[in-house]
């Protein structure tokens, strides 16, 4: 073959993804899985087991626990004794638990990838890029929940033992949708992972069992449908949470109607992809092979009815068929592969079935010209067009890699078509015309619509059904609400005391001997000297000298404006996500330095530099949880429109800090105004500075991108009036004395800067507060109207 042919034809190769790894990590459980039980492994009561297959192959992969009802009570009375204290366990420590779990799954995401590919036959591009660090995502999404519950859901309390129950087509998501909300709101849980695929709900017990989570909060239970219908039916669950077929859910629903037992279902759908003529085809051909083919159309709000505009259906069927002739079903470990495994014989019978059941009724089938492979168990992408609205594949869930083609004249045709199913799980909606896709968006009755774009999920959204698709949602805030139930007014308070915080400042300021640091100045992710050349003392409150700092002038300030003006675009930037990130590493390596920085606080202060030291993670950990919560709203504007009020950040800011609590007050100020995504110029403590100073070095072992985090130490209020002056500063804030106040007001209305003041001393301003302050709505009207 000759360069030329290899560039126009641009063959694949196989790259298959090893299996040893995830083999070998079955292999040292010796293929047999019991049951994950108050924190240790437990044979089942039953002495039964089933075999988990690789429907790849066909071959055994383990053995597990088949949990019988003795099994369920043992495990719901373990969930039960851990909630006592689960559910009085401080928020911030109950994040700590959430985010270690988070890292764990990123840590172990190679072996969790491939053992969900092993047991699932999903293709591993997919277990790889989507399943598993979305699980990730959960987690830490949730470790934000946890930290802020106490101050956002107040009034609110866990519901105490939650039963949760999964299916197989997304198996540790779905444990992660689940399990992540239950313990952030302070419940305990006792899950059941589908029978097909109960592999990485066990290697997620390990990992339980690894960060210490205390015995009992999470529970893991292996087993079929009767496994399942005994935790419904167990009187001391609290809620049950059940992901699955409508068929299943209904039975669930008359189980527990009742009972007391608070309920979330999430069922089957049959979504609608609804292309009009103006649509950019081959984005929406594109959209299809996501819609119908991501996960072998085993997803519950797969698009499964494309419905397309008359007038541009032939084209697209075209496209469309071109398209799929170029896909590759296979062996799910190889990274080339588009399409995996179905999850079993019964599974692909069924697809087998409906599909005969399409050409009887009439509609026209089309699949590739290539034969999917001989052994395990496969099924190719399936195409019928002219379906009769009414037909059997029009109106079933297939839940495989099967699209039924129907078309429409008109918009309002469009709509009709779209509901005319008793399913409301998602919808997706192709047209270059936002006027036309909103009105059609608010028309269709679906939990979710994506407006050119198809099966996107992310931990803040919510996510669950109309109609028969179920109702709860998981994601987001209204997913919480699942979790929780309101404080009845006669309860006392009692137990909801916080904890003692762990950390003390171990050694008196008087024990050590003085410290010569040479603090420079932090400007653009480096130390550097002052310009001045100057330094200035630091003093203990009773006059020993503990330190010097350099002492910044106005040129000092200029570059620091000027770094963090060059690092504000790129930090606007970073998703929320990532923002949350920056920040819980620095809390990380923070806390990694809790005694260094307890001493040197209790030195400066003379106060409990241990309980600062405590308080400051805290405060990054708020700030973290804030990053992708803080929403904007939606307004209910008297136009057909949505108004999207967003909150921007307000740009670069300059921070002069109180005097006292020099950590505390740098960790919650200047990481929430961070993490709203502006940059900083931060003076410290004009009497405690040298904790900021000591900070370089935790800011410099994190992620906190060059130039966002300024600091510069010297005298308060000659800094102050630097940035004030500074046309280059968007906001400044400043807590010092009153006279302070008015000389910062009065210089910032050269360019109107945003200025807040705050007194020298005393309680740091809430959070609310602060968020507000580092931040400006921006309203973004969308019009509609057909
Ligand atoms: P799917 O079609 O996705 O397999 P199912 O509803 O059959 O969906 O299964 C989803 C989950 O519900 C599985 O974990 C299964 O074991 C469990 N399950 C099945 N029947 C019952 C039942 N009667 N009560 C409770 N759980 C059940």
């Amino acid at each position: 073959m000759t360069l030329t042919e290899i560039m126009q034809t641009l063959p694949y190769g196989p790259a298959p993804e090893a299996a040893k790894p995830a083999l070998d990590w079955i292999k040292a459980h010796k293929a047999r899985f019991q049951l994950f039980i108050a924190g240790r492994w437990r044979a089942p009561a039953s002495r039964e087991w089933f075999a988990t297959i690789n429907p790849a192959n066909g071959q055994k992969l383990a053995e597990v626990a088949l949990a019988d009802a003795t099994d369920v009570d043992k495990a719901v009375k373990a969930a039960r004794k851990a909630f006592t204290d689960w559910s009085q366990t401080k928020g911030h420590v109950r994040a700590r638990y959430l985010y270690a779990i988070a890292r764990q799954i990123q840590k172990h995401a190679r072996l969790f990838t491939v053992l969900e590919t092993l047991d699932n036959g999903k293709p591993i591009r997919e277990t790889r890029d989507i399943d598993i660090p979305l699980v990730a995502r959960h987690f830490y999404y949730h470790a934000g929940w946890a930290q802020l519950m106490e101050s956002e859901l107040a009034g609110y309390a866990p519901l105490g033992v939650v039963g949760q129950i999964i299916p197989w087509n997304f198996p540790l998501l779905m444990l992660a949708w689940k399990v992540a909300p239950a313990l952030a709101m302070g419940n305990t849980v006792v899950l059941k992972p589908a029978e097909y695929t109960p592999l990485t709900a066990l290697l997620f017990a390990e990992i339980c069992q690894n960060i210490g989570l205390p015995p009992g909060v999470v529970n893991i239970i292996t087993g079929d449908g009767k496994t399942g219908a005994a935790l419904v039916e167990h009187p001391g669950v609290d809620k049950i949470a059940f992901t699955g077929s409508t068929e299943v859910g209904r039975i669930i629903r008359k189980a527990t109607a009742g009972s007391g037992k608070k309920l979330s279902l999430e069922l089957g759908g049959k979504s609608p992809f609804v292309v009009f003529e103006d649509a950019d085809l081959d984005s929406a051909v594109e959209g299809v092979v996501d819609a119908i083919w991501f996960n072998q159309g085993q997803v519950c709000c797969a698009g499964s009815r494309l419905l397309v505009q008359e007038g541009i259906a032939e084209k697209m069927y075209a496209k469309l068929r071109a398209r799929m002739e170029k896909l590759r079903v296979g062996d799910p470990l190889d990274k080339a592969v588009d399409l995996g495994a179905i999850i079993a014989p019964a599974q692909l019978e069924k697809i087998q079935q409906l599909v005969q059941k399409g050409v009887e009724e009439g509609a026209k089938l089309w699949q590739p010209s290539w034969a999917v492979p001989a052994e395990g168990c496969f099924y190719p992408p399936t195409l019928f067009t002219e379906v009769a609205p009414a037909s059997t594949i029009a109106q079933e869930e297939i839940f495989g890699p099967v699209l039924a083609a129907l078309t429409f004249r008109t918009p309002e045709e469009a709509v009709r078509l779209a509901n005319n199913t008793r399913y409301g799980l998602a919808a997706s909606i192709w047209s270059e015309d936002i006027n036309l896709a909103l009105d059609v968006a608010t028309q269709i009755k679906a939990g979710t619509v994506w407006i050119n774009s198809t099966n996107l999920f992310d931990a803040a959204s919510g996510f669950g059904g109309y109609r028969e698709s179920g109702f709860g949602r998981e994601g987001g805030r209204e997913g919480l609400w699942e979790y929780v139930k309101k404080i009845e007014v006669h309860r006392t308070a009692q137990g909801q005391k916080p904890r003692a915080r762990g950390l003390t400042a171990r050694a008196s300021a008087e024990s050590l001997p003085p410290i010569d640091r040479t603090a420079k100045l932090f400007i653009g992710g480096k130390q550097v000297r002052p310009d001045s050349g100057y330094s200035k003392a630091v003093y203990t409150p009773d006059g020993r000298l503990v330190g010097e700092v350099g002492l910044g002038n106005r040129k000092d300030i200029c570059n620091a404006v000027e770094a963090a003006r060059g690092a504000f675009e790129g930090w606007r930037k970073t998703t929320a996500h990532n923002k949350a990130q920056v920040l819980y590493f620095l809390a990380e390596n923070l806390s990694q330095r809790a005694e260094e920085f307890a001493r040197r606080l209790s030195e400066q202060t003379g106060q409990d530099g241990g309980a600062e030291v405590e308080a400051a993670l805290e405060a990054l950990f708020t700030a973290a949880a804030w990053a992708d919560k803080y929403e904007g709203l939606v307004h209910p504007t008297p136009l057909r429109n949505v108004t999207l009020a967003i909150p921007e950040p307000i740009g670069v800011m300059g921070i002069l800090c109180p005097d006292d609590q020099p950590l505390l007050a740098l960790a919650h100020l200047a990481g929430t105004a961070l993490v709203m995504g502006n940059t900083l110029v931060v003076v410290p403590s004009p009497l405690a500075p040298l904790s900021a100073t000591d900070f370089y070095q935790v800011l410099e072992t994190s992620d906190v991108p060059a130039g966002t985090f300024n600091i510069v130490t010297g005298e308060r209020e000659e800094l102050a009036l630097t940035l004030a002056e500074h046309d280059d500063v968007d906001a400044v804030w400043y807590a010092g004395p009153r006279a302070g106040w008015a000389l910062v007001e009065r210089a910032s209305a050269g360019n109107m800067k945003r200025t807040w003041t705050l007194p020298p001393s005393g309680p740091l301003p809430d959070t609310q507060e602060v968020l507000r302050q580092a931040t400006q709505v921006k309203n973004i009207w969308v019009p509609y109207g057909a």
